[in-house]
């Protein structure tokens, strides 16, 4: 077994507007820590592609730029959490969001849920990327993805080898459905109402360290690396 699959990571949870880089670090994590990334908005959209019970009421709502119910995805993350593959540790994109979920993940790694020698009860190291709002604008509206892989690309700042082809499988880069400019600013208020409360709860219990995430992505993964192995050695 290598050292990386031996080792507990523990919760990881990455907090930031969006744009401001959760996915793209999560992949780094994921890849490096060998744990699975659990994003939220990637779940809900593959319900909403399967047409699933949980994607047909979750469609109009993400369209809009709107959160999803507190109860529907807090009942999608146990489930996602449940699975094995977050045995030694998970990376949460994109949750919590509000403080009511911020308050059930704190309650449920509380609870007996896990097993007591599971590491997945550790409190979650709870890391913020900070975007100045203008780059943010910037960096959805480049964004595209790769519908097989999930890989994240950007048309200004991470261009594939060849255009519009990710570089791992071949397929047609996509944009994602609430990346318009109409649908942007709905999802940036959502951010600085529910959001930003969030970050203060964290903050509050001495939880939230800050990455400058205007950096090189290389930079910001390495300054992630570094947090992650001081909080779990
Ligand atoms: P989030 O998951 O927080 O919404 P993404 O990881 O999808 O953000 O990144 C949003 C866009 O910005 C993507 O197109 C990505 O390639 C690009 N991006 C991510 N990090 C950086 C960075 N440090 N510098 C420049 N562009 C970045
Ligand atoms: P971004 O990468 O731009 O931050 P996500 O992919 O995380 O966006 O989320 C896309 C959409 O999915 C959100 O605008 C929201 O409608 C829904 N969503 C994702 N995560 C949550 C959550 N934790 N609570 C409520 N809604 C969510």
């Amino acid at each position: 077994m290598s050292q990386e699959t031996s080792r507990n990571i523990g919760p990881i949870v990455l907090l930031g507007p969006p744009g401001a880089g959760k996915g793209t670090q999560s992949k780094r994590i994921m890849e490096h820590y060998l744990i699975p990334q659990v994003s939220t908005g990637d779940i809900l959209r593959y319900n909403v592609a399967q047409g699933t019970d949980l994607g047909l009421a979750a469609k109009a709502v993400m369209a809009r730029g709107e959160l999803v119910s507190d109860d529907l995805v807090c009942n999608m993350v146990l489930e996602r959490l449940r699975q094995p593959d977050c045995k030694r540790g998970y990376i949460l994109d994109g949750f919590p969001r509000t403080a009511a979920q911020a308050g059930w993940l704190d309650a449920l790694l509380d609870s007996e849920f896990f097993d007591n020698t599971r590491p997945t009860r550790a409190w979650p190291i709870v890391i913020r990327l900070d975007v100045d709002y203008n780059k943010l604008l910037l960096r959805i509206t480049g964004r595209r993805s790769c519908p097989a892989c999930g890989r994240i690309y950007n048309v200004h700042f991470q261009l594939p080898r060849t255009d519009e082809i990710c570089d791992f499988d071949g397929s047609k880069l996509v944009s994602r459905n609430d990346d318009r400019l109409e649908v942007i600013q709905p999802r940036l208020a959502a951010y600085q109402e529910q959001t930003r409360p969030v970050a203060d709860y964290y903050e509050r219990t001495g939880r939230l360290i800050c990455v400058n995430g205007d950096q090189p992505m290389d930079e910001v993964t390495k300054q992630i690396y570094h947090i992650i192995e001081d909080r779990r050695a």
